[in-house]
């Protein structure tokens, strides 16, 4: 057994090593020296992101400012150490090894993603093409199960954070680890749910804190996918008096065989890939990497009317897969309809940009007795799910979700805020 300094450097925990590092090195810089800000790329609570360009290298990046206000230098050495830790995954963003402070920011320098995040390119009320919602899924899917092989649990997936690299959305990156925690953790929740929280976290009966596990990512996963493939959330929060949820916990605890409206468009192969990703018992929730055993199955079916391209159900399957091939190095390239998927796609974005305001759409689905309509409305775009089943119809319509728990959002923008969890 060694005793040398090496041996027992060796045994020290790489993430410690990585923020002891950071904080020895941290300058104070100036940014206009070294930096040209183009432009702001997004902002919360927490600060902003801006695209920049390199002054000496001419190399564009993003640059992440935490305010120091209200970010603890802890917090920044370790968002920036995982972020690093974590980059050599293909699928996770990039990182230049650069971190400093300013006055009143600390800031970190990450590639830049030229496309913006998922968020912005799904068309509410419609979701994604199938190819490449399964071509995104992919990608997430490898980036989460490297997150959870280094035993770090995201416990933030959502559209905002997956980034696009291309305009057809060939490559997407996971991105903001301000929220990452090592497996088995204590955390204790403060406030807040969003749609993509699972239940045991919106258990506001549960005071005592929790364990951050892996399964609360497979959960957030299995809701991201469901937004993905429909333009809507499956629910405002995953708690009985949501009525979209006690609908699905039914089907999911098998008290009813009626699959719940919202879920009638997916194909059985698929229903079962949610049922094993959105169990509501903890513990029996699969891995995110269980998903890679449907991808050569269609997962939207024939006839479905919104239009995403689902392309196929029945008739995909005799062709032999939902139209995209997986590569050795984990990307995945589309078929034929994959492509045509893709051209829709790229046209959807641009009407996106240029026609903000459109008209609402209302779109009567199924006999389930649930309407989902499209509204856009203050230049931005939401989801949106009307419920008609209950006696007292609920709307739900949610933008951006904010990092942070915060009261002030502007009105009818956010209606629900990201819980704030510390660690205990
Ligand atoms: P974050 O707080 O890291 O989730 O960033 C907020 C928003 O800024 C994201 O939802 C993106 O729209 C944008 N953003 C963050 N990082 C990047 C990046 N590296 N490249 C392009 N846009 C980014």
């Amino acid at each position: 057994m060694s005793s040398s300094p090496l041996g027992s450097r060796g045994n020290m925990d790489i993430l410690e090593e990585l923020q002891l590092i950071a904080a020895q090195n941290l300058e104070r810089l100036e940014v206009n020296k070294y930096y040209e800000v183009i432009r702001e790329l997004g902002k919360g609570t927490y600060g902003k992101v801006d695209l920049v360009i390199h002054k000496i290298r001419g190399t564009k990046m993003a640059l992440k400012f935490l305010r120091k206000k209200t970010t603890k230098l802890k917090s920044f050495l370790r968002e920036y150490s995982i972020s690093l830790y974590l980059s050599p995954c293909p699928f996770i963003i990039n990182m230049f090894g650069i971190a400093f402070e300013t006055d009143d920011y600390y800031v970190f320098a990450q590639e830049y993603a030229l496309s913006g995040d998922l968020f912005d390119i799904i068309p509410p009320q419609v979701g994604l093409p199938e190819t490449v919602a399964k071509r995104c899924v992919h990608q997430v899917a490898i980036a989460l199960d490297y997150l959870h092989c280094k035993k770090l649990v995201h416990r933030d997936v959502k559209p905002e954070n997956i980034l696009i690299f291309d305009r057809e959305c060939r490559k997407v990156k996971l991105s903001d680890f301000g929220m990452t925690r090592r497996a088995g953790s204590p955390v204790k929740r403060v406030s807040g749910t969003i749609p993509y929280t699972a239940p045991e976290l919106c258990d506001t009966s549960r005071h005592e804190g929790f364990c951050v596990d892996y399964s609360t990512d497979v959960w957030a996963f299995g809701v991201l996918l469901f937004c993905m493939l429909t333009g809507n959330f499956p629910w405002e929060k995953a708690l009985p008096t949501d009525s979209f949820y006690q609908e699905f916990t039914r089907w999911q605890r098998r008290r009813t065989g009626t699959v719940p409206s919202q879920w009638r468009r997916f194909t059985e192969q698929a229903l079962r890939m949610f049922r094993r990703l959105l169990s509501v018992e903890q513990d029996r929730r699969c891995s995110v990497k269980e998903v890679f055993g449907y991808f050569s199955h269609s997962w939207m079916l024939d006839g479905d009317s919104n239009g995403n391209g689902g392309g196929g159900g029945e008739r995909e399957r005799e062709r032999g897969g939902g139209g995209v091939r997986v590569e050795g190095d984990g990307s995945s390239t589309s078929s034929s309809s994959g492509e045509e998927d893709e051209e829709m796609l790229v046209e959807r974005m641009k009407q996106q940009t240029l026609s903000p305001l459109s008209p609402p759409v209302s779109v009567e689905r199924g006999t389930g007795g649930t309407k989902v309509g499209m509204t856009e409305s203050g230049g931005g775009h939401h989801f949106v799910s009307v419920s008609t089943t209950s006696s007292v119809p609920s709307t739900n319509s949610y933008d951006r979700m904010p990092r942070d728990s915060n009261s002030n959002q502007p009105p009818g923008r956010i209606l629900v805020a990201t819980p704030i969890e510390i660690c205990v």
